[in-house]
């Protein structure tokens, strides 16, 4: 019996390219509201955007206020008035329709299925993240998918990851493992949460936080190794 029993999967920049996914639906929704968005335009956007996730996850904006107005302050700042509910709306239905893996996510999310039970932990809006599942051909390998939206609370919160352990049958915290790309909600929560912790470090950046994951990884893959690793070292 391996140490680890139930895994826990971040999606955006862990099992599913975030970054394409949102440039190809940026893409669309301008050329649709026919508005001239520069590189240097779409840095701006991801820094604003990137702030108002951070807000979100310390809980000082709500997420209807995230989405409704993160476009309409952006534009804002170029003195362009937008209708960000309808931008957002426009935003949701582009991203849906895209999906992207990250190197090698589909094999090992297929491989892991057989001896682990795996669970979806997201921040992200419920049918949008459905949808990508399942367009990805994921979703079939997972127990159970828990979205921020639909569980009222978003990680790094406690409640989130309450919420979610109350919801799977038999779960032993001491063989739960979470898997993301986020120190500050995934690596975060998972500790608050009492569970050991994966960062998945897919940009190859340097940790200058106080946030101290129990491993790290930089390709996917990686996972096999680490969980064989503990397997073996949890049978001496
Ligand atoms: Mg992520």
């Amino acid at each position: 019996m391996g140490k680890y029993k139930t895994l826990l999967f971040d999606v955006d920049d862990t099992l599913l390219d975030f970054d394409l996914a949102e440039n190809a639906a940026l893409t669309r929704l301008f050329e649709q509201e026919n508005i001239t968005v520069t590189p240097a335009m779409l840095v701006r956007y991801r820094e604003l955007n990137e702030a108002m996730w951070r807000a979100f996850e310390r809980g000082e904006v709500t997420k209807n206020v995230l989405h409704n107005t993160r476009f309409s302050n952006f534009f804002k700042e170029y003195g362009i008035d937008i209708d960000g509910e309808h931008f957002e709306a426009g935003f949701q239905k582009y991203l849906q329709e895209a999906h992207y893996f990250v190197e090698g996510a589909y094999d090992v999310i297929a491989q892991l299925a057989k001896d682990y039970d795996l669970y979806v932990v997201s921040n992200g809006k419920t049918t949008t993240q459905n949808k990508r599942l399942i367009d990805a051909d994921l979703a079939k390998y997972f127990k159970g998918i828990f979205i921020s939206e639909q569980t009222g609370y978003q990680k790094p919160m406690i409640e989130f990851f309450d919420y979610v352990f109350t919801r799977i049958d038999g779960l032993d915290k001491n063989k739960t493992l979470i898997v993301g790309d986020s120190l500050t909600s995934d690596i975060k929560g998972g500790l608050r949460a009492g569970i050991d912790t994966c960062w998945f470090n897919i940009r190859d950046i340097d940790n200058t936080s106080d946030i101290q994951p129990h491993y790290e990884i930089k390709k996917l893959n990686e996972l096999h190794m680490l969980l064989e690793n503990k397997k073996i070292l949890a049978s001496i």
